[in-house]
C-alpha cells in the first residue's frame, strides 16, 4: 500500500522537525515546507537523505502547490517568539492568515485532513484560570503581541469556517509554552535565553518583578498530543500543555541549580501586555485523546540543557537577534 502522504508547514522549525521526525517514525511519506525566516535547515538536516522526505524552500503566505496526493497537512510555520513576531509583525499576521487560507484551500484541493498550530496566547492575559478552551480571551488587539495573537484568532475563525462551510476535516491545538532540542538559543523565550546566560556566565533576567507564572511542557509530550488529536475525530480546539505552574523567578532559581552557575536574577522591565499567568486545563485532552504529559520539567530541562551545552561554544555567545 502506498505510504500515507503528509505536508508539514514550519517543518524546519523547533515544533515542525520533532513533527516530521515523528511522521517519518510512524512510516509516512513527510513533504516538509518552511521559507526559513526563524527556522533552520540544520534541524532537519538528517532527514534529507531519506527518499520519503522533501523539502520546499517556499513562503506559505504565498500560493502553495504541492505535487501528488495528500492526506495530512500540519501548518505550524509562523514565527512564535515574541522578539521574533515583533521584529517581523507583517510576516507574521500573514502567515496565520493568508498562510492559513492557502493550506485550507489546498487542504480542500487535495481532500486533506488539517490540522493547526494555535496558541494559549488565544487567551491574552487570561482572566480566567487554569484556560479552558471555552474561555474567549482577552486580548489586545491594537498592542504589540496582537499581531500574533489576532493571527492566531483568525486562523481558528478562518479554519473553523472551511471546515463548517466546506467540509475540510480540520484540527485545532492550542499550544502552551512547549521546550526541548533544537529551539534557537537566541530566539528570546524565556529557556534558551536563561539556559544561554547560564552557559555564559551571566545573570539571568527575570522580567518584571518574575512573579508571572508559565507552565512548561516537553516538546515530545506535545508532539504525541498531536498526533493523537489529528487522528481523533474532533474539530474544537483542544488545550495541549502541561499544568504544572511555576513563576518565571522560580524558572529561573531551577536553572542556576540544573546548570551549577555562579549567576544571580536581575530584572528587567515586563514587556507590554505580557500575560500575569498561564496554565493549562487538560480535562478535554484527557477525556478525549486519552493524553497527559508525561515528562517532568526535571527530565526535561535535563535533556534540553545537555542538548544546548552540546552545541559549538561560539553558538553559545548569540546576542538576541
Ligand atoms: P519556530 O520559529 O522554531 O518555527 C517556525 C517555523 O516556521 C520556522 O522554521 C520558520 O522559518 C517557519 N516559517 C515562518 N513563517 C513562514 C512562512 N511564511 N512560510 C514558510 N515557513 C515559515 O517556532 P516553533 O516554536 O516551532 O512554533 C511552531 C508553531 O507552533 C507556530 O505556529 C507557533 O505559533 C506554534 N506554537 C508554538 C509554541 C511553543 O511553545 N513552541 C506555543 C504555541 C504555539
Ligand atoms: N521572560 C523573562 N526573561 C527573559 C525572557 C522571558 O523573564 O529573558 C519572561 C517573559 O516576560 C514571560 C515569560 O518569561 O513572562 C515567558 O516568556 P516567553 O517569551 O518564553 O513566552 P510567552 O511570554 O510567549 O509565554
Amino acid at each position: 500500500m502506498a505510504k500515507k502522504r503528509v505536508l508539514i508547514t514550519g517543518a524546519a522549525g523547533f515544533l515542525g522537525s520533532h513533527l516530521c521526525d515523528r511522521f517519518i517514525k510512524e512510516g509516512y511519506h513527510v513533504i516538509g515546507m518552511d521559507n526559513l525566516i526563524t527556522g533552520n535547515l540544520k534541524n532537519i538536516e538528517h532527514l534529507f537523505p531519506l527518499e520519503n522526505f522533501e523539502f520546499y524552500n517556499h513562503d506559505v503566505s504565498k500560493f502553495v502547490h504541492v505535487a501528488g496526493d495528500l492526506d495530512y497537512i500540519l501548518h505550524f510555520a509562523s514565527p512564535a517568539s515574541p522578539i521574533d513576531y515583533l521584529k517581523i509583525p507583517i510576516q507574521t499576521l500573514k502567515v496565520g492568515s493568508l498562510g492559513t487560507h492557502n493550506l485550507l484551500g489546498l487542504a480542500r484541493a487535495k481532500k486533506a485532513r488539517m490540522l493547526i498550530a494555535s496558541t494559549s496566547e488565544v487567551y491574552g492575559d487570561p482572566l480566567v484560570h487554569p484556560q479552558t478552551e471555552d474561555y474567549w480571551g482577552n486580548v489586545n488587539p491594537i498592542g504589540p503581541r496582537g499581531v500574533y495573537d489576532e493571527a492566531k484568532r483568525f486562523q481558528e475563525a478562518i479554519t473553523m469556517a472551511y471546515h463548517t462551510y466546506h467540509q475540510v476535516e480540520t484540527r485545532i491545538v492550542r499550544i502552551f509554552n512547549t521546550y526541548g532540542p533544537r529551539m534557537r538559543l537566541n530566539d528570546g523565550r524565556v529557556l534558551p535565553a536563561f539556559i544561554g546566560q547560564a552557559l555564559r556566565g551571566e545573570d539571568l533576567t527575570s522580567f518584571g518583578d518574575g512573579t508571572q507564572t508559565r507552565s512548561f511542557c516537553y516538546v515530545s509530550d506535545l508532539v504525541e498530543g498531536i498526533y493523537r488529536l489529528l487522528m481523533s475525530d474532533y474539530a474544537y480546539p483542544v488545550n495541549i500543555g502541561n499544568p504544572v505552574e511555576i513563576t518565571i523567578n522560580d524558572f529561573a532559581q531551577e536553572i542556576i541549580k540544573l546548570t551549577g552557575s555562579n549567576v544571580k536574577i536581575t530584572f528587567k522591565p515586563l514587556p507590554t501586555d505580557d500575560p500575569k499567568q498561564r496554565k493549562p486545563d487538560i480535562t478535554k485532552a484527557k477525556e478525549l485523546l486519552g493524553w497527559e504529559p508525561k515528562v517532568s520539567r526535571e527530565e526535561g530541562l535535563k535533556i534540553t540543557y545537555d542538548y544546548f551545552k552540546s552545541l559549538p561554544k561560539e553558538d553559545w555567545d548569540v546576542l538576541p537577534k
